[in-house]
């Protein structure tokens, strides 16, 4: 996704990314690289693992 005159530096246009540590912005001009603030996400919520029945 591309965000047209949107680079605080330069102006330029910046490109729309998000890899493991978020999303973030990165400028096609000036090479400019921001992190977003990141929408709170479901942190360390209880992880459901099926539990093994003993057969016997
Ligand atoms: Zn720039």
């Amino acid at each position: 996704m591309l965000f047209f005159k949107s680079c605080p530096k330069c102006k330029g246009d910046v490109e729309f990314n998000n890899d493991m540590d978020g999303d973030y912005v990165r400028c096609l001009m000036c090479g400019f690289s921001r992190y977003l603030p990141v929408a709170p996400r479901r942190v360390g919520a209880p992880e459901r693992r099926p539990e093994l029945r003993k057969a016997s």
